[in-house]
C-alpha cells in the first residue's frame, strides 16, 4: 500500500468516527508527506491544525495507521502553508525534503480527496478480511453472489442488523470487489444521511438535474443506514426515483439498515415494497466461535502473538458487537506496545480490559428505556404512558414494560406506577405476553435485540 492509499484508508476510517464538521475542519488538505523509518509524517495546512491533531487525534490516527500497517510506531505532523513555506520551527524535515515539497505534493492531496469523493470506498473493507460465521453467513453469501451477478439476481440486496455487526464492512467489500474486477464500473457508496444532505444542497443550488444525472449513471449504488430516511419524505421520494431509474436499467442497488424494511416505521410503502422485492439478509450477534475466529484472524494479520486463553477471554467478555471486540483487542495490542511486551500474560490482559469487562452493561435508567423504545417504534414517549389503546402504541408499551422488568429489574408495581399509574397485574400480563410471543416470533426477538443493543451502546 503506498502512502496515498494508506492515508486514504485512514481518512475513511476517521470519517466514519468523527462528525462531518470535525472531519472537514481538521482533516481537509492533509496527506502523508513521507515515511521516516517507523514514523509517518503527515502534512497539515496550519500550525493550529497541527496542534489540534497532535493533542486530540494522535492516538486515533496512529491506531488507524497501525491497523493497516503494524510496523508504524509513530505519527508526526508538519505544517505547510503554501508551496515552499513550510513552518520554520519544524525541525523534522531536512532542507532537501523541503525542496521536494512543492506543488506536486499539493496536487497529490487533491487527488487523494477526489478519489474519496468518487466512490467513498475504504480499501480496508474486503471479503478477504471478513470472517464468516453463522451470524453473518447468509448476508455474506448474498453479498458474494451479488459480485458475480451484478444487478441481476439479488436486486436490491438489503442487509440489516444491529450496530457494529459488519454491515458497512460487507457493503464496502462488494464495492471494492466490483472495482477490482472492472475498474471502469461506476460504484458509489454513501450513507443515507449523506445522500439526503447532497440532495438538499442540490435543491438549494438549483442543481437537481445534475444530482439526478449523477446518480442515474451509476452501476452499483450502495446506501448505508437507510433508516435515516425514516420520516424524510422528500428524500424518500427522490431516492425512490433514483432507485427505479437504476433498477429498470438492471443496475445494482445495495442497502443497509439497523432493522428490516417492515420495521422502518415512516418508510413510504412503495419504497418498502421495493426493498422487500429483492433479497433481505440479516447479520446478527456472533456466537463465541465466530468471535474467537475473528480475533484469531485479526491477531494473525497484526503480527503479534496472543495465547489461546487470552483470545478466549476476550471473545468471552466482549459479546455485544464486533466493533467492541476489535476495540478490546486493540487496547491489548496498544498495551503490549507501550510495555514493549512480546508476550503478555492473561492477568495483565484482564487488568487492561477490566474497566470495560467489569461493566458489561452501561447503567441504564427507566427514562432511557422509555426513550429508546419510543424512538425505535417511532412513537412519542408520552404516548407510552398515556391511556391510548391503539395497537401501534400498545405494543411498544408492552415491550417497554418487558424491558423495564428484564433489563432494569424493576418490580411490577414500580413499573405500573412509572407507566402512568397502571395496575401491577397489567404489567405482569404485558411481560407474560411478550415472553410467550418471543418463543415463536423471531421478528419480535430481533426487534428486542436491536433495542437492547441501543440501550447498551
Ligand atoms: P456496522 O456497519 O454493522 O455498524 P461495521 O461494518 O462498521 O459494522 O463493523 C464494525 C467493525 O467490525 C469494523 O471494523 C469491521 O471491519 C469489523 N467486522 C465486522 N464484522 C466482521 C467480520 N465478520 N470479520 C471481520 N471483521 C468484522
Ligand atoms: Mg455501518
Amino acid at each position: 500500500m503506498d502512502n496515498q492509499e494508506l492515508w486514504q484508508c485512514v481518512l475513511s476510517d476517521i470519517e466514519l468516527s468523527v462528525s462531518k464538521a470535525n472531519f472537514n475542519t481538521w482533516f481537509r488538505d492533509t496527506a502523508i508527506y513521507t515515511r521516516e523509518g517507523n514514523a509517518v509524517v503527515v502534512s497539515v495546512p496550519s500550525s493550529f491544525t497541527k496542534e489540534w491533531l497532535e493533542n486530540k487525534f494522535n492516538k486515533f490516527i496512529l491506531k488507524s495507521l497501525r491497523e493497516l500497517n503494524s510496523e508504524i510506531k509513530e505519527v508526526k505532523f508538519i505544517v505547510y502553508t503554501n508551496q515552499e513555506n513550510i513552518s520554520q520551527n519544524n525541525n523534522l524535515i531536512t532542507k532537501k525534503k523541503k525542496q521536494i515539497f512543492k506543488k506536486p505534493e499539493n496536487q497529490l492531496q487533491l487527488k487523494v480527496l477526489n478519489k474519496d469523493a468518487e466512490n467513498n470506498l475504504n480499501l480496508k473493507y474486503t471479503f478477504d478480511t471478513f470472517v464468516v460465521g453463522s451470524s453473518n453467513e447468509l448476508a455474506h453469501a448474498a453479498a458474494k453472489s451479488v459480485t458475480k451477478n451484478l444487478g441481476t439476481i439479488y436486486n436490491p440486496l438489503f442487509i440489516y442488523g444491529g450496530s457494529g455487526l459488519g454491515k458497512t464492512h460487507l457493503l464496502q467489500s462488494i464495492g471494492n470487489n466490483i472495482l477490482k474486477q472492472d475498474s471502469s464500473k461506476k460504484v458509489k457508496y454513501l450513507s443515507a444521511e449523506k445522500f439526503s444532505s447532497e440532495m438538499i444542497s442540490a435543491i438549494q443550488c438549483g442543481e437537481m438535474e445534475k444530482f439526478k444525472n449523477k446518480y442515474r449513471k451509476i452501476d452499483l449504488l450502495i446506501i448505508d443506514d437507510i433508516q435515516f430516511l425514516s420520516g424524510k419524505e422528500k428524500t424518500q421520494e427522490e431516492f425512490f426515483h433514483t432507485f427505479n431509474a437504476l433498477y429498470e436499467k438492471n443496475k445494482q442497488i445495495i442497502i443497509s439498515s439497523d432493522r428490516p424494511p417492515k420495521a422502518i416505521k415512516t418508510l413510504e410503502d412503495r419504497l418498502r415494497s421495493r426493498f422487500e422485492g429483492g433479497m433481505i439478509a440479516d447479520v446478527s450477534y456472533p456466537d463465541f466461535e465466530t468471535r474467537l475466529a475473528i480475533l484469531k484472524f485479526k491477531v494473525a494479520s497484526k503480527e503479534i502473538i496472543l495465547s489461546e486463553d487470552i483470545m478466549s477471554y476476550i471473545a468471552e467478555n466482549f459479546k455485544r458487537n464486533i466493533r467492541e471486540l476489535e476495540g478490546a483487542l486493540n487496547k491489548v495490542i496498544m498495551q503490549m506496545n507501550i510495555l514493549g511486551d512480546k508476550k503478555i500474560s492473561l492477568n495483565s490482559v484482564k487488568k487492561t480490559l477490566s474497566s470495560e469487562s467489569e461493566m458489561p452493561k452501561k447503567i441504564i435508567n427507566i427514562k432511557q428505556i422509555l426513550k429508546i423504545v419510543a424512538n425505535f417504534y417511532d412513537v412519542e414517549e408520552k404516548q407510552l404512558i398515556q391511556r391510548i389503546r391503539r395497537q401501534e402504541i400498545v405494543r411498544p408499551r408492552q415491550i417497554a414494560m418487558f424491558l423495564l422488568r428484564n433489563e432494569y429489574k424493576a418490580s411490577f408495581p414500580t413499573i405500573g406506577s412509572k407507566m402512568g399509574g397502571r395496575d401491577h397485574t397489567t404489567v405482569i400480563h404485558a411481560c407474560e405476553k411478550i415472553n410467550n410471543e418471543l418463543k415463536t416470533n423471531n421478528m419480535l426477538a430481533e426487534e428486542i435485540n436491536l433495542i437492547k443493543q441501543r440501550l447498551y451502546t
